[in-house]
């Protein structure tokens, strides 16, 4: 913020404001972006069948993809970009990135 206010000398309140309103909203989604990633490092073929996602339509643990990138976002109005593992389903063939949003 430092050189922002240096570059910003006459700024107002509501400049101001809105300048530490749009760093706190990025740093809250590099943040949430940190916390997603953490959970995302273990393979899906390391763990016992019972703690891989599920499908939602059947129930059953789905089989690994490969990974896809979405990106969500936050309340602050900032996306994250979430690297998960993608999978289906060798029931019904569904497809699934999992999410948040659902659980
Ligand atoms: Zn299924």
């Amino acid at each position: 913020m430092t050189q922002w206010r240096k570059e910003h000398p006459q700024a107002t309140w509501a400049e101001i404001e809105a300048a530490v309103d749009e760093r706190i909203n990025q740093l809250r989604a590099q943040l949430i972006q940190d916390v997603v990633q953490m959970g995302e490092t273990q393979q899906w073929s390391e763990m016992p069948q019972e703690e891989r996602p599920r499908c939602a339509t059947c129930g059953k643990p789905l089989a690994a993809r490969g990974k896809q990138t979405r990106f969500i976002q936050t309340t602050g109005g900032e996306a994250v970009k979430v690297t998960r593992i993608y999978g289906t389903c060798p029931q019904c063939g569904g497809g699934f990135f999992p999410a948040f949003m659902s659980s």
